[in-house]
Parts: C-alpha cells; structure tokens; sequence
C-alpha cells in the first residue's frame, strides 16, 4: 500500500489524479495548498509526495524545501511553466523529478512507480542531487545563466557571475585585474581593479558557503592576478 499525498489546487486536475492514482490502488491524500500539505506531511505518515509547483499559498518549492527539513520522501514536481531553471531549481531543493502540464493521469502514476522503484532515494538525497552527476565542482548551465558549485547554485550578481565565468571557461589560465576587468565588465573604464579584488572575495565567499574550501578555486598568482584550477 503506497499512500500518496497530491498536492493540487485545480480541481479538475486533481480530479483526474486522484482517479487515476487510485485505479492504479494508490492511497491518495489531496491537500489545495501548502499550508494543507504540510500540516498533514507533518502528522501523517506518507510514502511520496505530488506537487503542483504553483499553489495559491506558496510555491510548492516553498513545500519542498520545508519538506526537506524533515523528511527524504520522495516528491514529483507538476509544473505550468517548461523552464530549465524550474527543473534545476526543483531538483537542487531536493525534487525527485518533475512533470510539465499538460499531462496524461497515466504518465503520472508511471512515473510515480518509476520514481519509487529506483528506490534508494533517501541514500540518493544525503549527497546532493545534482553533484552526484557531476565531477567537476563546478558546472556552468548556460540556458539558465547559472553556475553551480558541488550541485548549489551559487546566488551571483551579473559581474560575480561573468567574472567566475569568464576564469571557469579558461581554467588554468591566469588573468591581470586588467584582462579580467575588460571581459567581464560592460563598462572597465568606469571601475578600477581594486573592483576586481572585491568581487573575487565575493565570489569566493560564495562558493565558500556553497561547499567549504572551495574558495581556493581561485588562486592568486601574486602580482600577476586569478586563476581558476579544478584538479
Ligand atoms: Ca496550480
């Protein structure tokens, strides 16, 4: 018996779900907000989690994250918008997968049982999700304009963001202040390198909190200026 908590506030969609679920000999609990879901996530004993990323009270990222805190089960995602940045940032809090409406009811329960068979997830959920596909620290998703460091998406500003960029595509090379200001800035006449200096100890700080010690990355060449190493 898998007792399935789907959390949906349009009734003709969780209608169709929950018949669906329950012809399939699913358990089906449905809540139409977060606040609902996570108070019965809270008292209740569930074995998977269906959410609608947008319910009227919170997001149901809001949900997950909040879930996370406390429980490793597995959620599926339903989502109006096909986003690459939906898709990462639901796997990254902790998402299992994710479903884009429109949708067939049956493609939900398959993929419920797939999700479900592939089994280990709470083994899966202790690492992060998305570093375990990934070696190197850092990924670059360039659809999304985002820079993973150890699977965490770093929360950088739009220079913190092409400067690690621009040391991360020509790893091993070493850049001046100079040569890094006039890749990464729009507009180097109108800074100075001490600006360089700043949002490398920015960035750093980032990518410290995202995973500790991966500040050094970036090394300074004394007198000469950054560069990234990954190995
Ligand atoms: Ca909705």
């Amino acid at each position: 018996m898998t007792r399935v908590l789907l959390v949906e506030d349009e009734p003709a969609i969780a209608d169709a779900l929950v018949y669906a679920l329950q012809t399939d000999r699913f358990v089906v609990t449905h809540a139409l907000t977060g606040n609902d879901a996570l108070l019965l996530l809270g008292g209740q004993a569930f074995d998977f989690v269906i959410l609608d990323v947008g319910l009227p009270d919170m997001t149901g990222f809001d949900v997950c994250r909040k879930l996370r805190e406390f429980s490793t089960m597995p959620v599926l995602f339903l989502t109006a918008r096909d986003g690459e940045i939906d898709r990462i940032l639901g796997l990254e809090i902790g998402g299992d997968d994710y479903v884009t409406k429109p949708f067939s009811p049956r493609e939900i329960t398959a993929r419920v049982r797939a999700i479900l068979r592939r089994g280990s997830t709470m083994e899966m959920k202790a690492t992060a999700p998305v570093a375990a596909k990934s070696l190197q620290p850092l990924q670059h998703d360039a659809v999304a304009m985002r820079i993973h460091c150890h699977g965490i998406c770093l929360d950088l500003t739009a220079h913190e963001y092409k400067l690690l960029l621009v040391l991360l595509e020509n790893q091993g090379r070493v850049f001046t202040r100079d040569q890094l200001l006039e890749k990464a800035w729009y507009d180097p006449g109108a800074v100075t390198d001490r600006t360089v200096d700043a949002h490398i100890k920015t960035v750093r700080a980032k990518l410290r909190h995202a995973a500790a010690g991966a500040e050094d990355l970036i090394q300074t060449r004394r007198g000469l200026g950054y560069v990234l190493v990954m190995d």
